[in-house]
């Protein structure tokens, strides 16, 4: 029987509720109608942001022939190493939903391919966050992957999305409002993370960690950043290398932790695309991973939503132990 620890930490997180709404909201504290009439909401209730997508309902679940991301597919007609394009079914308007193919084989997933085709995912990660955060409409740009079916990846092939924000969102906001940078704080040992982020350690490549979060919402949840204090994957080239090493260490250990593939969630946060410097900005990527046993998936329950407290059942300095011996009987990258 796994005890329960409520870490009462987490409040300190970026796993806060949202309950300032004026962020989602014009400088009158009102949403603008052309918005409201694209779909976007803000709750009156909890100030929480929400899309409609209608749309994507009517969406297939599953191709009826063959693979759309395969070479040749419907999504794919050339060959190609990395490609992405917009997404069929976007869940944010004018072309600021993308879909991003990690590769042109069916069977790999992002933690299994080699270095140099991680790399050419980084690269065009890099190259969709300047080209869309070039653009007027667009001041934030989120990377990220839905692994598994049990988070909705309908299409097993492996793939991500980018969906380019008008507005900084609520998650990204919290993080970037606090005080002075706490990723660096955490890798300095310094304030309240900082004393157990050695035991906490899961991988390391030049200029990368991974590390389990000090206040989980997930088990096994891990954070990726830089050791420096970087803005974004367009001004980190020289941390590329790294952050592939890296993320195939922390992917493959969370592979090899159940001896199943571990359905997941990544973001990428990083520097928005306009309103100043952001000097609080470091590069840093989520993954959470939603199982907390063999085939065990760890849902957010009532008691959860309903006070914005987060339980979990699993301590992370142990999972950290757990994620370091499943990455020792890793392959040599
Ligand atoms: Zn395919
Ligand atoms: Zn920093
Ligand atoms: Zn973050």
């Amino acid at each position: 029987m796994v005890s329960w620890e409520f870490m009462i930490e987490a409040g300190a997180g970026s796993g806060a509720p949202v309950s300032d709404g004026a962020a989602a909201s014009a400088d009158d504290g009102s949403v603008p109608p052309e918005e409201i009439a694209a779909g976007f909401r803000v709750d009156p209730l909890t100030g929480t942001w929400v899309v409609l997508v209608q749309e994507r309902q009517h969406r297939p679940n599953l191709p009826t022939t063959g693979c759309p991301f395969c070479p040749g597919g419907l999504e794919a007609p050339e060959p190609y190493d990395v490609r992405w394009f917009v997404n069929r079914w976007p869940a944010l308007p004018d072309g600021r939903a993308e879909v991003v193919l990690f590769s042109p084989e069916h069977d790999q997933s992002l933690g299994s391919l080699d270095l140099a085709q991680l790399r050419r995912v980084i690269a065009l990660w890099a190259e969709r966050t300047r080209v869309l955060g070039g653009r007027r409409d667009v001041e934030y740009v989120l990377l990220f992957e839905n692994r598994g079916a049990e988070v909705g990846a309908t299409i097993a092939h492996p793939h991500g999305q980018v969906y380019a924000f008008s507005r900084v969102p609520p998650a990204a906001l919290a993080e970037l409002g606090q005080q002075g940078c706490p990723v660096c704080s955490e890798l300095a040992g310094e304030g309240q993370p900082g004393p157990s982020h050695q035991r906490r350690l899961v991988a390391e490549a030049p200029g990368w960690q991974a590390w389990a979060a000090w206040a989980p919402s997930y088990p096994y949840e891990l954070v990726l950043a830089t050791d420096r204090h970087i803005g974004d994957l367009v001004s980190a080239e020289d941390v590329h290398e790294g952050l592939a090493r890296v993320l195939k260490q922390s992917l493959g250990a969370l592979d090899l932790l159940f001896d199943e593939p571990m359905p997941y969630m990544l973001w990428c946060h990083q520097r928005p695309a306009k309103g100043g410097p952001w000097p609080s900005a470091h590069l840093h990527f989520h993954i959470a991973p939603t199982h907390r046993a063999p085939g065990v998936a760890r849902y957010v329950a009532s008691g959860e939503l309903g006070s914005g407290v987060m339980f979990n059942p699993v301590d992370p300095e142990a999972a950290a132990t757990r994620l370091r011996a499943a990455a020792a009987r890793l392959p040599e990258i």
